[in-house]
């Protein structure tokens, strides 16, 4: 029973259905293999082994109750800590929250524990989840499996190490301008951002409200979808929750592509790209080719203009979000006699730097003046650019494009420089700006040993396709089965 802390969700899951083993055996295997890597690369923010092992003696009891069982019950799974977990802290990565324990379960975690996953624990992520490679969580930052000197990306970077060296078979992670599909794209795994309003948004702790997304990151897309059928669908507690039928994805055996068109996006492939993200991402295409499906060139023209109005809303959006942080109803409280002055030191001691920075030119984007030429600007060039996925969409089924422009760079790389870091974001913000779901996975990897990742972009709703692609894609390839050496 040797390491069953690498099994993929799908082989989890058959070996707890046969009785193989249990969810004790498969969550203390997790938790033994996190207690052995994570003190090097740092994951976790909590973990939670007492609570683990107890949701997992439950899961078993349940198991030998017989009768109809949960999808997933006994499967143990991370979370990202800007999901509201009932009984475990909830920081966002951020000291303004040092301690905080929410009140309720976020939606997409309820349905999961109802389907009867094990949660291990709370992973790092960039504070209040913005940054692209968890050097911003007021922590630690986390290391990158596949060689501990690089960053995981971010902001789910704990989340995307920890799938990527095995420590679970998945987390989740939340996308609003690319979290999800970066890590998994620089941890060799795959990740999916579900459609806007496809996951409620409900105990996520919010940053920019117009593009958050809660997704997972699982070895391969049979992984995710198990995952994902789970977590989305209608909840009445999230306001932009889009009232649909749950999905009931079924990725199917066959690995033929035939019918499938593919269109692959010049503005994507830009100067500037690592030659050797360009190359995998392009031998990638020629695969999904050879499956059957037909690829074209599609244009989308806007999305020049996605770095500049993603960093205009996100923070204009994370400026009014983040104003409820004040020292009265959560977290960290900086006592002055004086309530202004109590809300300024409490603010200028729990948010870091780039919080910091975000909040500012948010508020200088709305403030009356400036409104209408940067804030009301940015939405309108936010329509242009969602109106060119819509155009593409008429002509392909799927967009394929790499997820980031490098493979994972070095902690410390961007040094001071925030528009370096900025620019990681440039091919996985348009999604966002869309609303379109976005999937990245693992193929192949460059000269350095690092994964290299691709993204499909799929319409509106239509998760099924991308993760059918993928299913189809990882059939015929094993890069989404590869393990970093260090395990
Ligand atoms: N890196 C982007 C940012 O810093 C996206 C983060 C995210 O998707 N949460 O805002």
């Amino acid at each position: 029973m040797s390491d069953l802390s690498s099994l993929s969700v799908t082989a989890a899951l058959i070996g707890l259905a046969r009785g193989d083993f249990t969810s004790r055996d498969l969550t203390h295997a997790c938790l033994a293999a996190i207690l052995k890597h994570d003190p090097e690369l740092r994951c976790f923010l909590a973990a939670e082994p007492e609570m683990a092992l107890a949701a997992a003696d439950a899961a078993d009891a349940r198991r030998r109750k017989g009768g109809d069982l949960p999808p997933l019950l006994g499967l143990p799974i991370a979370v990202k800590d800007v999901l509201a977990v009932e009984g475990m802290t909830a920081t966002a990565g951020s000291r303004i929250l040092s301690g905080f324990q929410p009140p309720y379960t976020a939606t997409a975690v309820r349905r999961l524990l109802d389907a009867g996953v094990v949660i291990l624990g709370k992973t790092n992520t960039d504070e209040f989840a913005m940054g692209s490679s968890t050097e911003n969580s007021a922590f630690f930052t986390t290391h990158n499996p596949w060689n501990t000197e690089r960053v995981p990306g971010g902001s789910s970077g704990g989340s995307a190490a920890a799938v990527a060296a095995r420590l679970t078979p998945a987390a989740l992670g939340s996308d609003t301008g690319g979290s999800v599909r970066q890590p998994a794209s620089f941890c060799g795994v795959t990740g999916l951002k579900p459609t806007y309003g496809r996951v409620s948004r409900y105990g996520l702790i919010a940053y920019g409200s117009s593009l958050d997304t809660v997704g997972v990151l699982a070895r391969g897309a049979e992984d995710v979808t198990a995952l994902f059928n789970v977590m989305a669908g209608h909840d009445p507690l999230d306001a932009t929750s889009a009232d649909r039928p749950a999905p009931d994805v079924r990725l199917s055996a066959g690995a033929t592509l035939k019918g499938l068109r593919v269109g692959v996006p010049e503005e994507y492939f830009i100067e500037g790209i690592q030659p050797e993200v360009e190359e995998r991402v392009r031998a990638a295409i020629e695969e999904l080719k050879t499956l059957g499906a037909t690829v074209q060139p599609v244009n989308l023209p806007h999305t020049k203009y996605a770095l500049p109005v993603y960093y205009l809303i996100a923070p204009a959006e994370a400026s009014a979000n983040l104003a409820r942080f004040d020292g009265v109803r959560y977290g960290l409280r900086v006592e002055n006699e004086d309530v202004i002055e109590m809300f300024k030191d409490t603010r200028g001691a729990g948010f870091g730097p780039e919080v910091i920075r975000r909040i500012m030119l948010g508020t200088y984007a709305l403030s009356a003046g400036y409104y209408d030429a940067y804030y009301g600007q940015a939405q309108k060039v936010r329509t242009l650019i969602a109106r060119d996925f819509l155009a593409a969409f008429e002509q392909v089924d799927v967009i394929a494009a790499p997820v980031a422009p490098t493979t994972a760079f070095k902690i410390g790389g961007h040094g001071d420089d925030p528009l370096a870091m900025y620019l990681e974001d440039v091919f996985t913000l348009p999604a966002n700006l869309a609303g379109v779901p976005g999937l990245a996975f693992p193929v192949g990897f460059d000269a350095a040993g690092l994964p290299v990742g691709m993204q499909l972009m799929g319409r509106h709703f239509e998760e099924e396709t991308l993760l059918q692609v993928a299913h189809a894609y990882q059939q015929t390839t094993d890069w989404h089965t590869r393990v970093p050496e260090h395990k």
